[in-house]
């Protein structure tokens, strides 16, 4: 796995508030051509191919990739040979319930290549739930791990854990200034490479209801992103907001409709700064081949 940006290995800069925020400001800036980018799709969703060049469209949608479940973090950079099935904490929240929704989501696509990862946000929240659900007191990578090989046991398939040496951005704060909520479940944005910007990723047709997505997505903007473990909320303006790249599925449209309105709604109750762009990727470019979803 490659790493676009290399964790800073300057002791003074990683020391202090002052540093964490020059960091964060060098990320930012890192981001902002990619960011730009995808942004210039807000005024033009069907321009695809003049932001993105078609072959690596083409090869971003390739159904014969790996799936591979990991987290919706965005630091998490998979090889091109893959693709992610993004869900918070690789769908451990959905242990409460709605596991055998996840099994099987996971068992009609053949997704059987299950990760953790080293500082999963989302394994943190779990544990708090645990505290103050059943007075538990357990650790998030801990946690993290024996839900992937659990997971990975019911679906006859492996667990992987994600260490920091093949993670990029920094450890003590998430990069992303963009969500990418990806209907299709083929999409691999690592092929784009540099053109597309780091990016919170979540699969939909892994998720059980559409009420969860939302729900997630929100934890994504307000916890993650515009919260402390994030940029932070004064970043985000109406001339920089977080965008929201929805992916379509050219062979499923009403679905997108009704997923989408569900985080729109859900969202739009921050009030902060958002810009959903829609991506409509052509029929020839999401080939059906394989699609079970
Ligand atoms: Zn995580």
């Amino acid at each position: 796995m490659s790493s676009r940006y290399a964790p800073s290995s300057n002791g003074a800069e990683r020391n202090g508030q002052a540093g964490i925020e020059d960091l964060r400001e060098k990320y930012w800036q890192q981001e902002q051509s990619a960011y730009d980018r995808l942004m210039s799709l807000a005024e033009k969703p069907h321009h695809l191919t003049s932001v993105f060049s078609k072959e690596l469209l083409e090869a971003a949608f390739s159904p014969e990739t790996e799936p591979v479940l990991v987290c919706m973090d965005e630091r998490i950079r998979l090889p091109q040979d893959s693709r992610p099935i993004g869900i918070a904490g690789g769908g451990i929240f959905l242990k409460e319930g709605l596991m055998t929704n996840l099994v099987h989501a996971l068992q009609r696509n053949g997704v059987r290549h299950i990760t953790s990862h080293d500082e999963c946000g989302a394994c943190s929240l779990y544990c708090d739930f645990l505290r103050q659900e059943r007075g538990r007191i357990s650790d998030p990578d801990h946690e993290g791990t024996l839900f992937a090989e659990e997971l990975a046991g019911e679906v006859s398939g492996r667990a992987e854990r994600i260490h920091r040496s093949s993670m990029s951005g920094h450890p003590n704060f998430h990069h992303a200034r963009c969500m990418t909520i990806d209907n299709t479940g083929f999409f691999n944005p690592s092929v784009l490479g540099k053109e597309y910007p780091s990016s919170l990723f979540l699969s939909a047709p892994y998720y059980p209801t559409a009420k969860r997505l939302a729900l997630e997505a929100q934890i994504g903007v307000n916890v993650i992103a515009m919260g402390e473990h994030g940029m932070g909320w004064e970043r985000f303006t109406d001339d920089q907001p977080m965008a929201i790249a929805i992916v379509n599925d050219p062979f499923r449209p009403s679905y997108n409709t009704q997923v989408l309105n569900h985080i729109l709604h859900n969202l739009s109750q921050t009030r902060r700064a958002l810009q959903f762009i829609n991506i409509h990727p052509s029929r020839r470019m999401v080939a059906p081949l394989g699609r079970i979803l």
